[in-house]
């Protein structure tokens, strides 16, 4: 039988473990849920206005040419008078959260637009059914309980917010039953009051498992994505991460007229280390080394990577060439500080490293300027190792 494969241990898998049954992750890990889930989400917010605008401008239009106002009493006109105004309010919000969405506002704006658009549609509805039921209009009570479920929509709101919503809205169909002169329409509006709460839990459990599920595949495929990304020795980017930022990184150069510099570690004799050593100390040396290459970077566009079994990569973004063979440099001193012993090695008595660097050219594709480094490695090699090489353009 096969052993199992280790447990996975990136903050994706440690969550899962942990599990989230409040709806909840770690700080970190909810705020980039939530850019997850809002990555493309003024799409759909905006098809759900348009459908908002048709259904509620419809209704209002179709209440203007039927309820007849020269009919009506005066308390039954100022109720009617009060449902226009709610009614432009609402629209006026349909309208503000849709704009929001096409010109793809900022998360926040967008968020808060759409919640409160979900309070000022429920409430808006109810007070609809409630000056039907004073103005003796027929109407459909349904749409209150089809507005709940619009309440638990599959949008990036989190349950909690739907919930609160949800109270808001039954809290408002109380007030009107409340409110109301009529004991007829009050005890109407209590029932109804009564039946979107029982509907708002069966909408809220449905939700639950919505969100549970959607942020179990949040964590399965930010694990998955991190572990396909990097190398699992040393945790560092793995080369397919390494050539997609590289051909990213160039690309940006070239527009913005920043250097880009490629610098290729190598450990010197590393076979005749493991050989002496044994293969597990020799990866607990490349896990050093790649702790000394990581301390090496600090800019947010800089990388590290492992390319090879014991080579490194590193991309210097926007620095000078002057300051990538500064840091060259600190890399063959780095491992000298670290002093782990090599006996087998004719170089010293230390691991060393070989490092050969080259800046970006005008010409360069992603191949050429790999090559380029990977010369100069070869020079630093040839030259005697432990030490760093660059391009004779560069050296003067
Ligand atoms: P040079 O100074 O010319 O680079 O000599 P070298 O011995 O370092 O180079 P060579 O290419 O002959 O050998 C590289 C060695 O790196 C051989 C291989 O066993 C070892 N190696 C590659 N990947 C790993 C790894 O993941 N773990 C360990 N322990 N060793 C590795
Ligand atoms: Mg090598
Ligand atoms: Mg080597």
């Amino acid at each position: 039988m096969q052993p199992p494969l280790p447990a996975s241990s990136t903050q994706y898998a440690q969550q899962l473990r942990q599990g989230f049954r409040w709806l909840r992750f770690g700080p970190a890990l909810e705020a980039e849920y939530r850019s997850y889930c809002n990555s493309n989400e003024c799409g759909r917010v905006l098809w759900f206005c348009v459908i908002c605008l048709l259904l509620w401008g419809g209704y209002s239009l179709f209440d203007l040419w039927r309820i007849d106002a020269a009919s009506l009493d005066a308390p039954q006109r100022a109720l009617l008078r009060a449902l226009h105004a709610v009614r432009g309010v609402v629209t006026a919000m349909i309208v503000v959260t849709m704009v929001s969405a096409q010109r793809r506002a900022r998360v926040l704006v967008v968020q808060t637009a759409m919640v409160t658009l979900g309070v000022a549609l429920s409430c808006g509805a109810a007070f609809a059914v409630y000056v039907y039921k004073r103005l003796g209009v027929p109407h459909e009570t349904a749409i209150l309980v089809a507005v709940m479920l619009g309440l638990f929509s599959p949008f990036a709101i989190s349950l909690w917010t739907q919930l609160t919503m949800a109270v808001i809205y039954v809290a408002c169909v109380g007030a009107l039953a409340w409110v109301s002169p009529v004991p007829e329409v009050r005890s109407q509006m209590l029932h109804l009051g009564v039946e979107l709460a029982l509907s708002a839990l069966v909408f809220a459990f449905g939700s639950y498992w919505r969100e549970h599920q959607r942020r179990e595949q949040f964590l399965y495929r930010g694990d998955a994505h991190w572990l396909a990304m990097r190398d699992a020795l040393t945790g560092l980017y793995n080369r397919r991460m390494f050539n997609h930022h590289l051909n990213l990184l160039m690309a940006q150069a070239r527009r913005e007229g920043q250097p880009l510099a490629l610098l290729l570690l190598d450990v010197d004799h590393f076979k005749s280390y493991n050989d002496n050593y044994g293969h597990q100390q020799g990866d607990a040396v490349l896990q050093q080394v790649a702790q000394v290459v990581l301390a090496s970077i600090g800019r947010p566009l800089d990388l590290v990577a492992r390319v090879g079994g014991e080579e490194f990569a590193v991309l210097l973004y926007g620095g000078s060439a002057v300051h990538a063979q500064a840091l060259g440099q600190s890399l063959v001193m780095g491992m000298h500080q670290r002093a782990l012993p090599h006996t087998a090695s004719p170089v010293a008595k230390v691991v060393t490293v070989s490092v050969g660097g080259a800046m970006l050219s005008l010409q360069d594709e992603p191949r050429t300027l790999y090559a380029r480094a990977d010369r100069m490695l070869y020079e630093a090699k040839n030259g005697g190792r432990d030490r760093c090489c660059w391009e004779e353009t560069l050296q003067a």
